[in-house]
């Protein structure tokens, strides 16, 4: 036993001591989140379908050619930016993980630093792939039974592959982080996030959250406050940022007529929103500037939100609103 030990090709992505108290050491983190990282396309893919659905594995994973479909998370914070995208899809790792079997699929040498995989399913890989048994805490995930509790050696990337499609109604939150500058993992096409403003980003996927669809599970983007049902940070982060596009440049004197009341505000304000979301600014500009004012575009886009989110009116505000 000892000496199969030894040799587990895991080993080497060993956790450290688990930390005392509150402290973490950066070979051995808390594990209680993981994030599916995914492009603006594919996060409106994900919210209008209500769920990340398992996809093929396209890179040079020894499980690319057998078919067998997942849906990659990760613990990873990603300090110089994801290769995944800008949005952000967060987990609770207990729930996920309760009642699985849990397989060792290889550690990605190529990528910086080593990528360790494992599959995590209802199903049996057995003559496929080696069981990881994460209570034995000589790999990089290990399970804790006594305080029950996970911890993963941060020190490396850890993929886990989820051999099941993920519900959005178990996510807990949406949030935006920064694209590698370097590196993307989309072979297919050019990636037009990369080389866009984060900010940017977040504006459109939110743009389209407003007036693109109407299936979606609003508590991903709502919380409780005081004040309230208010938008979630995600969610107000990218309306501060449409508004923001849409007043600029402040001094710009040629406004419309339009107020936040009239007939034909909504449907402009979400012609607006959608000639973001394709990152047609100028259209987006000449949509907004239909209004008197930005101020009256701001009504609009909160009468919307507040029909369709169900958020409380005095938990809106922007500029200086
Ligand atoms: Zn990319």
């Amino acid at each position: 036993m000892m000496e199969r030990k030894a040799l587990a090709p895991w080993n080497k992505y060993k956790i450290g001591a688990v930390p005392n108290g509150r402290w973490q050491n950066e070979d051995c983190q808390s594990l209680e989140k993981v994030y599916h990282v995914a492009h603006l396309r594919n996060a409106v893919r994900i919210v209008e379908d209500g769920k990340i659905k398992q996809g093929l594995i396209y890179d040079k994973s020894k499980l690319n050619t057998s078919r067998v479909l997942v849906v990659w998370l990760s613990p990873n914070r990603w300090y110089n930016g994801s290769r995944y995208g800008n949005i952000s899809f967060e987990f609770d790792f207990t729930e996920l993980v309760a009642g699985k079997k849990y397989y060792w699929v290889e550690v990605m040498k190529e990528y910086t630093p080593h990528a360790s995989r494992i599959l995590i399913t209802s199903e049996d890989f057995d003559s496929i792939l080696t069981p990881y048994d994460p209570t034995q805490g000589d790999g990089p995930w290990f399970y804790d039974t006594e305080s029950n509790s996970h911890y993963w050696n941060g020190k490396y990337c850890l993929e886990f592959m989820f051999s099941r499609d993920l519900p959005l109604d178990i996510s807990q939150d949406v949030s935006f982080i920064d694209h590698h500058r370097t590196y993307c993992n989309m072979k297919d096409h050019v990636c037009a996030d990369q080389s866009m403003p984060k900010e940017d980003v977040n504006a459109r996927f939110i743009a389209y959250l407003i007036a693109g669809t109407d299936a979606i599970d609003t508590r991903l983007f709502t919380r409780k406050s005081l004040r309230g049902s208010a938008p979630a940070e995600a969610f107000q982060s990218g309306m501060e940022h449409i508004v923001q596009l849409g007043a600029r440049p402040r001094k710009e004197k040629r406004w419309g007529e339009l107020l936040a009341v009239d007939d034909l505000a909504i449907v402009t304000a979400k012609a607006a929103l959608l000639f973001l979301y394709q990152d047609k600014k100028i259209e987006f500009k000449k949509m907004v500037r239909q209004f008197a004012n930005i101020d009256e575009f701001i009504g609009c886009l909160k009468a919307i939100v507040i029909e369709k989110f169900g958020v409380d009116k005095p938990t809106l505000r922007f500029l200086d609103d």
